[in-house]
């Protein structure tokens, strides 16, 4: 048996000021064939996978180029081209194969292609021919196509967000793959279309209670993998949106009427699912109350659109400056994604006071840069942090203390979301002591972060990332969806 893998993966935000070009792959997360380290990165957990099983049980894995961007904005049409037919031209030479298993997520958008992955996969498929198995794990902040159902045999999303299941839904999608091909089992995908977007944070109700319901369904009645594509709002394509995705052991009816059925419950919980969210002042105001009552753990401060993970550069300062003004000062900052502020701190050397102009330099909906008395207190060539079992590059970085005050900001030059209290640790910021912790990121930082703050605050202040899809000027997709309009499944009555 004779098996190849690889993973081409990022999520393009059309909305985002930040181009993506093959520089950011390689900035992030590029392995040429064979280099993959024996840690998972998200999108691509099935290539480690893959190659413990291969030793263990003696079949051979061929691996392909493994690589990821940070989200962003549009890719640039030569450097998602590039990286497309660098996979292809590895399948072509390992030919023949009995299946291709790819790391994908599934919300790429390049110059000229509205559906990257639909584009990838069909040409894997034509390269390949009908009867070889094609498997793919997908993000589910993704777009779900007809062009890539018409191409797949097996998909599976993660189904925790924060995604602390991306390497079990990897060995879920790997193991699916190596039983179809030894003839165990004959997978098909159904789908059902919810028409709606919004947010599904797992760590609480009533998405939490969802998706333990889709997991028991799983592996019992011919029932082999169930998955929700949330949809990812950001990207304006022709298929955004919400949908349930059945995989069976070759009963699609069965399929189809599972999908439907869970994709109108879920339809049922849209005005519920996603978290609470409060406007900077009062985000602030309860921040500081939480304190007031709690002053044995820092209060976490989520700049929840501002989040590099979403597309956005990272460098927005709403909430910032209104900390500073109101003297919540406290604090540690991760982060804000500025190199120029970087270069300056480490030219100017750990110890040393100068005048800083800090974020604000993406774009204008973001807010003017901060401009800051500060000391350096730490620069370093690479920072990272945690993601479960994945390492997370932040580029260089600095740390840089405002002066007369305990608020600490990580300055990076790789753009990343917070995901771990040890991208403060790691720096030598003692989080632990501070009153408040401001990170940026959506929801992927709750599963580390809960554990070390007393309380998670949930601020939504302006960036470029459109938040309200009832209002966002979508040219591409459908404006046939819950929020735009109330009730497009015709369930309410
Ligand atoms: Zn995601």
């Amino acid at each position: 048996m004779r098996i190849f893998t690889a993973s081409l993966a990022t999520e393009t935000n059309t909305f985002s000021p930040v181009p993506t070009d093959l520089n950011a792959f390689r900035a992030a997360f590029y392995a040429p064939p064979g280099q993959h380290p024996d840690t998972p990165t998200l999108c691509s957990s099935v290539v480690p996978i893959l190659r413990q099983r291969g030793r263990a049980e003696g079949f051979t894995v061929i691996e392909g180029t493994s690589c990821w961007a940070e989200p962003a904005g549009l890719i640039q049409r030569a450097a998602y081209e590039h990286l497309r037919d660098e996979i292809l031209g590895q399948l072509a030479a390992a030919l023949p194969v009995d299946g291709v298993v790819l790391g994908l997520h599934g919300a790429m958008v390049a110059q000229g292609y509205d559906d990257p992955e639909g584009d990838f996969l069909e040409r894997v498929r034509a390269l390949c021919g009908p009867d070889v198995l094609i498997a793919a794990e997908f993000d589910p902040h993704s777009h779900l196509t007809a062009r890539r159902l018409r191409n797949l045999d097996v998909m599976a999303a993660f189904l925790e967000f924060p995604h602390t299941d991306f390497e079990e839904r990897g060995a879920h999608v790997v193991d699916l793959a190596l039983r179809a091909i030894r003839g165990e089992i004959r997978p098909v995908i159904s789908s059902f279309d919810c028409r709606m977007i919004t947010i599904y944070p797992t760590s609480q109700a009533p998405m939490r209670g969802f998706v333990d319901r889709i997991a028991a369904l799983q592996g019992r009645d011919g029932v082999l993998s169930v998955s929700v594509i949330h949809g990812f709002m950001a990207g304006d394509v022709p298929e955004m949106g919400t949908r349930i995705v059945v995989v069976t052991d070759n009963d699609p009816e069965k399929g189809a009427a599972l999908a439907r059925r869970l994709g109108h419950d879920l339809y049922r919980l849209r005005r519920q699912t996603a978290m609470p969210m409060l406007d900077t002042e009062a985000g602030l105001d309860r921040a500081r109350a939480i304190r007031r009552g709690n002053p044995d753990r820092p209060v976490v401060i989520a700049d929840v659109w501002d989040n590099p993970g979403g597309g956005v550069a990272g460098d927005a300062t709403h909430v910032l400056r209104r900390m500073i003004e109101r003297g919540q000062t406290n604090a540690g900052v991760a982060t804000v994604w500025d190199p120029v502020a970087v270069g300056f701190a480490h030219a100017a050397g750990e110890g040393a006071e100068l005048g800083l102009r800090i974020g604000g330099k993406s774009c204008a909906e973001g807010g003017e840069p901060l401009d800051l008395r500060i000391r350096v207190m730490r620069v370093l060539d690479e920072g990272w942090q945690s993601f479960r079992n994945s390492r997370v590059t932040l580029g260089r970085v600095a740390v840089v203390r405002v002066l007369d005050t305990e608020l600490d900001i990580i300055l990076i030059t790789s753009r990343s979301q917070t995901y771990e209290p040890d991208i403060f640790a790691n720096l030598g910021i003692d989080f632990a002591a501070k009153d408040y912790l401001l990170v940026k990121s959506t929801n992927h930082f709750q599963a580390g972060f809960a554990p070390v703050s007393s309380e998670i605050v949930y601020v939504s202040a302006p960036t470029s990332y459109p938040t309200d899809p009832a209002t966002t000027p979508y040219r591409k997709a459908s404006h046939d969806l819950w929020p735009r309009v109330p009730d497009p499944l015709g369930l309410d009555g």
